[in-house]
């Protein structure tokens, strides 16, 4: 069955709708590509699915659970613990090296320095990036930058992944490296991913695409 599943979603910021009926759904380990326009509403929709956005109306259900009934904490729980993000600009803290950056998420639930050291290296490593672990995000380029994110992101052992344009910043010889390591390493690890981009050769990683016009969005789930 569905992993995560959301219907018919509508979400506005202003007179003009974001999202205007927006259905979804994606399978455990899957990649979908969330295509479309500037402005169609595509990072509205990511945001809805995370639950970081409350949609005015429609439904989002993970592993079952509608989002909207659960309590503030159990959703940030539900953020920390079964979701990972990855965005346009990696986001890493500049006072961090790339190891701790990579250690963070594991440190914030509690894991022990040592240990959430140690299984971010591992993941530094996966991602390629192992050489660059005791510099600070100042000091790598914006595809080692990236790959740090996606290892960082990875760490906790999501089950989905949310990737917002995540290679959008970078020349597309390091954008296709890093959606090769970012899938490989996502399907290594089961975690299906919610890909957000504008750009054909990025969604041409994923299993699958679904398109976002003009707030709706149409899942072509067993169309193509
Ligand atoms: P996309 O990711 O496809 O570029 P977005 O979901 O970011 O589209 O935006 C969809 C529409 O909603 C746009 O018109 C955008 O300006 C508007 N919008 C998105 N987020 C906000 C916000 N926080 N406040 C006001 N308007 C927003």
């Amino acid at each position: 069955g569905s992993l995560l599943v959301a219907e018919g979603l509508r979400k506005s910021y202003g007179p003009t709708p974001a999202l205007d009926g927006a259905d979804f759904s994606i399978h455990a380990g899957e990649v979908v590509a969330v295509m479309g326009p500037s402005g169609s509403g595509k990072s509205t929709l990511l945001h809805c699915l995370a639950g970081i956005v409350r949609p005015d109306a429609g439904s989002v259900r993970y592993g079952g659970q509608e989002l909207s009934t659960l309590s503030d904490a159990r959703r940030s729980a539900l953020r920390r613990g079964e979701f990972g993000f990855v965005f346009q600009f990696g986001q890493l803290v500049p006072e961090l090296t790339c190891l701790e950056n990579t250690a963070l998420p594991l440190r914030l639930n509690g894991v022990r320095r040592k240990d959430a050291e140690a299984r971010a290296a591992q993941w530094l490593e996966r991602l390629e990036v192992a050489a660059i672990a005791d510099r600070r995000p100042g000091e790598v380029s914006g595809g080692q930058g990236q790959r740090v994110a996606v290892a960082r992101s990875l760490v906790t052992g999501p089950r989905v992944l949310f990737a917002d344009e995540p290679t959008g910043a970078l020349d597309s010889l390091n954008g296709e490296r890093v959606m090769q390591l970012l899938t490989d390493a996502a399907r290594d690890a089961n975690a299906a991913v919610v890909l957000v981009t504008h750009e054909p050769r990025v969604a041409a990683y994923s299993d699958r695409e679904v398109v976002v016009r003009d707030g709706k969005a149409r899942d072509m789930a067993g169309v193509g």
